[in-house]
């Protein structure tokens, strides 16, 4: 069976045998590809990026949203599934540098959205994100609280490499 989404104003169409393995097809474009705005300042001018580092004999590949606003200009690091499918799916947590970790990193209202400090040659720390965060406008913050739990309740789908036995 097939079916046609529409996210972030892309089409994309999915098939998969049943009902189930839809679902996980439908799932994955919408957190792949669903990115609507900034986790830090909120604007919604994104682009896809790649990047290629080579390191050795070995190069690596790395895919990221980037946030258009000259003034922020922060990243959403995407990880593939080790399962061979190919599939992306974003790093929600970051850990007290400020790095994309699904290891020791967290949730938070960032959802995974971080920053380079090229003058320091790091990324800016979770602190300095979240202190930036707080001076921004109260109503902004309280708008979203509502939404800004939901990425809480996916971490199973967000941390797992495997297929879920159904
Ligand atoms: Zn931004």
């Amino acid at each position: 069976m097939k079916a046609t989404i529409k996210v972030s104003q892309m089409t994309f169409e999915v098939e998969a045998e049943n009902h189930s393995g839809l679902w996980a097809e439908l799932a994955s474009v919408q957190e792949t590809f669903g990115e609507k705005e900034c986790g830090l300042c909120g604007c919604t001018d994104l682009s896809f990026a790649t990047r290629t580092v080579e390191s050795g004999k070995q190069t690596y590949t790395y895919h990221e949203m980037v946030c258009n606003n000259p003034k922020c200009r922060a990243r959403l690091a995407y990880g593939v599934r080790n399962d061979k499918s190919g599939k992306l799916f974003p790093k929600r947590k970051l850990n007290e540098a400020g790095e994309p970790d699904l290891e020791t990193g967290t949730y938070g209202r960032h959802r995974g959205w971080h920053r380079w400090d090229y003058k320091n040659g790091k990324a800016v720390s979770l602190k300095e994100l979240l202190g930036e965060e707080k001076s921004q406008s109260q109503g902004r913050i309280q708008s979203q609280s509502g939404a800004l739990k939901k990425p809480q309740k996916s971490a199973a789908t967000e941390e797992s490499d495997e297929d879920i036995p159904f």
